[in-house]
């Protein structure tokens, strides 16, 4: 059975590597809407430069732009995935829902990686990504909490949400998935 994963954890709670791992343990699309935007403005299309101010702020792009980097991948994958970064807020959870019926797949799991904002930080600030100076940090944590925590009661109600600690090395983490997936 194919395996459909939304990743959800605040930013530094170290998702995108274990999404990645995951990804390649369990031979499934691995779709960071970071990933995809940040290539995006590297490319320096319309849909980069539109994204990369908002980015270099903290804020989130708007649902859809990102939901149309997602919709086609979506659509073509021959395999199972994990969702990265996305939704991040309850709108693009809705607009998920619809398009994932239109296409008749289901989510089936979604993993929470959690970690206090100390630890966040500290690991974001040893990142050194350009949107990784302590102001903007500070401000992606608090859009994380305004904005995409809403999304832990709307997929505990839906029975999905399955809560992983973030802290310890990567391989302990990644064990810790292995185990609320299994
Ligand atoms: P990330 O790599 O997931 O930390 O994303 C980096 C930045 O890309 C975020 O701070 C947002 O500006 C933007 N971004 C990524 N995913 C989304 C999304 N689903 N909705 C809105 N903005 C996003």
């Amino acid at each position: 059975m194919k395996q459909r994963l939304v990743f959800l954890g605040p930013p530094g709670a170290g998702k995108g590597t274990q999404a990645e791992l995951i990804a390649q343990k369990k031979d499934l699309l691995h779709l960071s809407t970071g990933d995809l935007l940040r290539a995006e403005v590297t490319a320096g299309t319309d849909l980069g430069n539109k994204a990369a101010a908002i980015m270099n702020k903290g804020e989130l792009v708007s649902d859809s732009l990102v939901l149309s980097i997602v919709e086609q991948r979506l659509n073509d994958s021959a395999k199972g995935w994990i969702l990265d970064g996305f939704p991040r807020n309850v709108a693009q959870a809705e607009l998920l829902q619809i398009l994932l019926s239109e296409i008749d797949q289901n989510i089936e799991a979604v993993v929470l990686i959690d970690l206090k904002d100390e630890l966040l930080v500290e690991r974001l600030i040893s990142r050194g990504r350009a949107d990784d100076n302590e102001i903007v940090i500070r401000h992606r944590l608090e859009v994380y909490r305004e904005k995409t925590t809403p999304l832990v009661d709307h997929y505990m109600s839906q029975g999905l949400l399955k809560t992983v600690q973030g802290d310890g090395d990567i391989k302990a983490i990644s064990n810790r998935i292995d185990e609320v997936l299994s």
